[in-house]
Parts: C-alpha cells; structure tokens; sequence
C-alpha cells in the first residue's frame, strides 16, 4: 500500500513551487469551483460523506456527518471556524499546508460555507504561526482581488467573507468550544458540552469547526468525487493522510500516504528509517504527543490508521509520529511532556489542574528512580481518576501517555528503582 503521484492532493506540500495564486491555479486549485457551489449545499455534504473523510485534528469523526448536523431552526446565522491553532507536539502539517498550499485551505473553506450556509468564516491561527499568518493573510488578499472570495465569490452567485484572527499561544485553544470563547474575545477556557458547537456555537450561533487538513482536501475530494477518496486507504478509514514524521529518523518529514500505510513502511520509505536501524527502534508515540506510545513489538506490523491503532490500546491522533530510538530514556521523555500538559491546563476542573501537576512531580521522582513499585500503581490509579472526569480532554490528553508507558515499561520504571536502590545500599 503506498500512495500514487495522480492521486496525491498536496502536490506542493515542501514548497517547491510558488504559492502565489497564479501558480495554485496552474497546479488544479479553483478548477470549476463556481460550478460545484452551483450543486448546492446538500450535493456537497453528500459527497463528502460517500468520501468517508474523517476529521483530520486528531478526534476522527465523520466530517460530512458533522456538518449535517447544523441545525438552525432559531434561523441564525451560522458559522464555519478552520481550527489553525496546531499545538499537539510532533505536529506540524497544518503549518505546511498554510506555508506551502495556501489556496487549497482558501478554497476549501468557501466550499464547507457553502455546505453549512455560512456567509462568514473564521481562521483562527495559533499566534506563534507568525510567518504563516502573513503568508495566509496575503493568499486571501489575492483571492479577494481575483473575486474568489467576497461578493458573488468565484462568479458562484454565492458570498463569503473570510477572517483571519490570531490567538494568543495557548495549547487549549485549539479545543474547540475553548477557540470559541478566545475568538469572542474572552479567555481561552473549555467549556461542558452539550450544547455542541452546531448547535450553539459562536455567539451562540450553529458553527462547525474544521482542522485546516479537512478542509485543505474539500476541493479535491468534490472535483474528483467521493468515490475515488473511499477507494484509497482501508474500511473506515479513506483518503490520503499527511503524516509527520519526527524523532529518531534519518529524514525527519511531512508526507501524504496512503491511510492505513504499515508504520514500518512509513518510516523506511519516506523518513530513511530508524537511526541505527529498525531493531535499534525503542518506541514511537503515533498521533502527536497524548496518545499512549507503541514499543517496536507493536511498531513491526501496526498500520497507520484509526481503527488498527486503537485495537493496540493508542490513537491515530493527528499522525505526527514521534520516533525513539534505543538511546532514549523514556521515563525522561514521558516526564517531560507530563510537564507541558500541567503548564497547558486551563485550570478550571480539579482533577486536571491537581492531578496533572501531581503526575508531573512524580514522573520526575520517576525519572531519578526516587520512588517505590507501589507508586506505579498508585501512579497509574490517579491517570484514571483524570481521564473522563473533566471538561475537556486536556485530562485525557495528560493521562495517556503515563498509562502507555506503565502499559509497555513497567518493568523499566521498577529497574530504575532497584538501581538506585542498589546503588544506595
Ligand atoms: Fe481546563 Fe484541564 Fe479542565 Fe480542560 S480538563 S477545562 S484544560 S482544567
């Protein structure tokens, strides 16, 4: 399995070309877009839904699903949000897509207006994405020249203003109801769901919220049709996927593939395999920083796709692959990011700003080997005591890569103990 050149979306993914808007368009953007707004909305979202898209931020629902779940009986307004505010270490394909393939997200986002009725539409940016909001800000400027957006955008009869609004640096705005209230001008805070988003979202208005991946393919998938998405990949989980590839390799990287591409195969092919080799492999955290890590045993014959990673006790995530080769310590590694997520929480439910801050201290009596067995234990008790009693999944998020590491490690985490016990005998 290994995806073919003709039917790649991103053709200019490492920036090889120009992204001016004269090059997009000579590479396939705006082809015929008046004519498939002329559609209609309900001939869109179907496609979409025969495609078998599934969000590409990291959840993985069904994106035609969700936009048919617009409901707007108040007769508001609705809204289309494109969540840019990419945070989850390891990840950094939206990054490229806006850098690289500006005109795609541009374009996509007038064609999922369209589908959910919305005459204005949100990008929100994360505010470290300093160059790429100038290069985004610069390809919608463009478009609104050549009157692709705007009145009667692409000659469609149908309009749409875009805005691009950037947020502060804040992990937990990229959670969807917690960028609303960032985007209405208060604090970037989560909030209890229902009511969702599509419902009562943006100044309490229907609004559906997109990773700019799910988006940036919209074009494609209507031009080529449904179909020819739902062929590529595996049941359940179609379509081409960037993947990002960092850690341990010899050619760390953004590629498409092919979903459901063998992990193994994904790495060798296009990152110039594991430093030192494939049995030199430790581990590798497969969908950005909170999915539990998978050791090489899982790694040998995993595929890279939701269902496969979920049947090893992980998540497909957003497909940043983060590799760790036999030199690393990796109660270390799991400390670390158990720091950053105690830094990134919001604060407003105890388990997670508590609990996430007690984990962190003791991974790191963990990583110096300064703790009992029964810790592990006691550890692993309070992972649970977090994932599923919170707001958002900011808890989840903290818990799973300590609940991986116990699952697959134990035995590591006790050697380091008994070390240290030795060594202090
Ligand atoms: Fe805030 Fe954490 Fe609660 Fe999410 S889970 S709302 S980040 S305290």
């Amino acid at each position: 399995m290994t995806l073919e050149k003709k039917d790649r979306i991103f053709t200019n993914l490492h920036g090889e070309e120009s992204t001016t808007l004269k090059s997009s368009m000579e590479r396939g953007d705006w082809e015929g877009t008046d004519q498939l707004i002329k559609k209609g909305s309900a001939w869109i979202v179907r496609e979409i839904k025969k495609s078998g898209l599934r969000g590409r931020g990291g959840a993985g629902f069904s994106t035609g699903m969700k936009w048919s779940f617009i409901k707007n009986s108040r007769k508001l307004p609705s809204y289309l949000i494109v969540n840019a505010d990419e945070s989850e270490p390891g990840t950094c394909k939206d990054r490229d897509i806006i850098r690289h393939e500006p005109q795609k997200l541009i374009e996509g986002t007038l064609l999922a207006s369209v589908a959910i009725g919305a005459k204005v539409a949100y990008i929100y940016i994360r505010g470290e994405f300093f160059r790429e909001e100038k290069i985004l800000q610069k390809a919608i400027d463009e478009a609104y020249a050549a009157g692709l957006l705007g009145k009667d955008a692409a000659k469609s009869g149908y309009s749409l203003d875009i805005y691009l609004h950037r947020g502060a640096g804040a992990y937990i705005c990229g959670e969807e109801t917690a960028l609303i209230s960032s985007l209405e001008g208060g604090k970037g805070f989560p909030r209890l769901k229902p009511p969702f988003p599509t419902e009562c979202g943006l100044y309490g208005c229907p609004t559906i919220i997109n990773n700019v991946e799910t988006i940036a393919v919209i074009p494609e998938i209507l031009r080529r049709g449904g179909e020819w998405f739902s062929s590529l990949g595996t049941i359940n989980n179609t379509g081409t996927k960037i993947f990002c590839v960092s850690g341990h390799v010899n050619n760390p990287c953004n590629v498409e593939e092919e979903m459901g591409i063998p992990l193994k195969m994904l790495i060798e092919k296009h990152a110039g395999g594991v430093r030192g080799g494939w049995d030199n492999l430790l581990a590798v955290i497969p969908g950005g920083s909170s999915v539990p890590l998978i050791p090489k045993s899982v790694c040998d014959t995993v595929l890279m796709n939701f269902d496969s990673l979920c049947s090893h006790n992980s998540n497909f995530g957003t497909a940043a692959v983060i590799v760790m080769d036999k030199s690393t310590d990796l109660i270390k590694m799991i400390a670390r990011l158990a720091k950053f997520y105690m830094h990134e929480s919001c604060g407003q439910c105890s388990p997670c700003r508590e609990g996430t801050g007690w984990i962190w201290r003791m991974m790191e009596r963990m990583v110096k080997g300064e703790t009992e067995e029964a810790d592990i234990d006691r550890l692993e008790e309070i992972t649970y005591q977090i994932e599923g009693y919170t707001i958002c999944g900011l808890g989840a998020a903290a818990a799973w890569p300590i609940q991986g590491l116990i699952r697959h490690f134990k035995p590591l985490m006790v050697e380091r103990m008994q070390n240290r016990n030795k060594g202090a005998a």
